[in-house]
């Protein structure tokens, strides 16, 4: 973050918030209504249905797809960040939604009579996104009704190989000079986000590194648990039902499993009556976002 991003006056008061193994997730995660989830260790942001407050610091959004409630607020973040003097905003998505967002940026830009500053990007499943030296971000097709992508952070390092370790400072320090590698770089997923998706996405052999990940953000949009018809439906519009979440969560290898996405139908009580009524060793693991 610039010094000059620390001017604005934007902050995160009001936000849901869940700090759970190591990362602090801010934001909004209702189904249907707004997603926009701010990881502020890892400096990136997932998605921005409208633009809550404490978005406008994030000059980098990883978007899951093209629905109105995870980038319906993207034009207004980047025509105010554009007003702060801010960087322009980078915003990554499927590479199927890049071209119609140029275009709705040119409309919008043509309403507005300046050229609206963005960079957006269209990303295959398997591309790989540098945020800074020590984050990377890489995607994976979700199943969704529109293409879609659910995103895998991990922090890079660079740590001294085992041969190495135990050896002397002068001793590193000269054999760097003689140009020998005695660090091998190190990678671990801390944090992987959803989107929208059925739950084919966290069983598919692609996503052994969502189920990896220390933090597995996913989508629960229905809650009626033990409801054949509700999963059905669930699945005709793409999304996930709590009761396919319980079936899969044994092979989630992390620490935390975050479920948000909620439909309004179901009030947050609700769902954690549904939680505690899960096994011990997946109720531990559980956490919900938001009211
Ligand atoms: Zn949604
Ligand atoms: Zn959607």
């Amino acid at each position: 973050m610039s010094e000059r991003e620390m001017e604005t006056t934007d902050d995160d008061r009001g936000m849901d918030q869940l700090h759970v193994a190591g990362v602090t997730l801010t934001g909004v995660a209702r189904g249907g209504v707004e997603t926009c989830l701010m990881a502020k260790e890892l400096g990136v942001m997932f998605d921005i249905g409208m633009c809550p407050p404490g978005a406008q610091r994030y000059g980098t959004v990883l978007a899951s797809h093209a629905h109105a409630d995870h980038l319906g607020g993207v034009h207004y973040l980047a025509s105010l960040r554009s007003m702060f003097g801010q960087k322009p905003l980078k915003l990554h998505v499927p590479v199927e939604a890049a071209e119609p967002l140029q275009r709705i940026f040119a409309a919008w830009s043509e309403l507005e009579g300046y050229q609206v500053p963005v960079e957006i990007f269209g990303h295959a499943p398997g591309a790989t996104v540098t945020i800074r030296r020590d984050v990377q971000a890489t995607c994976f097709r979700t199943v969704h009704r529109v293409p879609s992508l659910a995103w895998v952070v991990e922090r890079v390092s660079r740590r001294l190989k085992p041969e190495f370790q135990g050896r002397e400072g002068a001793e590193l320090k000269r054999l760097r000079q003689a140009g020998v590698e005695i660090t091998d770089e190190h990678r671990a997923p801390e944090l992987c986000v959803t989107g929208d998706t059925q739950i084919e996405f966290l069983l598919s052999d692609e996503s052994a590194m969502a189920r990896r990940a220390r933090v597995l953000v996913h989508e629960v949009t229905s809650w009626e648990a033990g409801d054949a018809g509700a999963i059905a439906r669930t699945r005709r519009w793409g999304h996930t039902h709590i009761d396919e979440l319980i079936a899969a969560a044994e092979r989630f290898e992390g620490e935390a499993l975050v479920l948000v996405h909620r439909s309004m139908r179901h009030s947050r009580k609700a769902a954690e009556a549904v939680v505690a009524r899960m096994p011990p060793s997946l109720r531990e693991k559980v956490h919900l976002l938001g009211n």
